[in-house]
């Protein structure tokens, strides 16, 4: 291994570190997220850094239920969503032209 590839690796492995703390800290519900999609309930690992950053976790703090969608259901999920003008990410959904 040289001194680059090292370097990319720390790098990666600190990224991984951060990822995981920002979503225990930001949520404090991490023990709480369930390990498969709420829809068609594929695997869903919340250690796996791809899959944390591609899964979407939505989180009811005042429920305190968490769920998680898969890529493929977030998508159809927030079109069936928007559609009905639902404010998925609480924030105004901004529509070109
Ligand atoms: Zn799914």
């Amino acid at each position: 291994m040289n001194r680059k590839q090292r370097r990319a690796m720390s790098k990666a492995l600190k990224k991984t570190k951060v990822d995981h703390n920002a979503l225990e800290t930001k949520l404090g519900l991490f023990d709480m997220i369930p390990d498969d999609c709420v829809i068609c309930h594929a695997p869903f690992d919340k250690t796996n850094k791809e899959m944390v950053k591609t899964w979407n976790v939505a989180v009811r703090q005042k429920e305190k239920i968490v769920r998680v969608y898969c890529p493929t259901c977030w998508t159809k999920t927030r079109n069936l969503l928007n559609d009905l003008g639902v404010d998925v990410d609480g924030k105004q959904t901004k529509r070109k032209n």
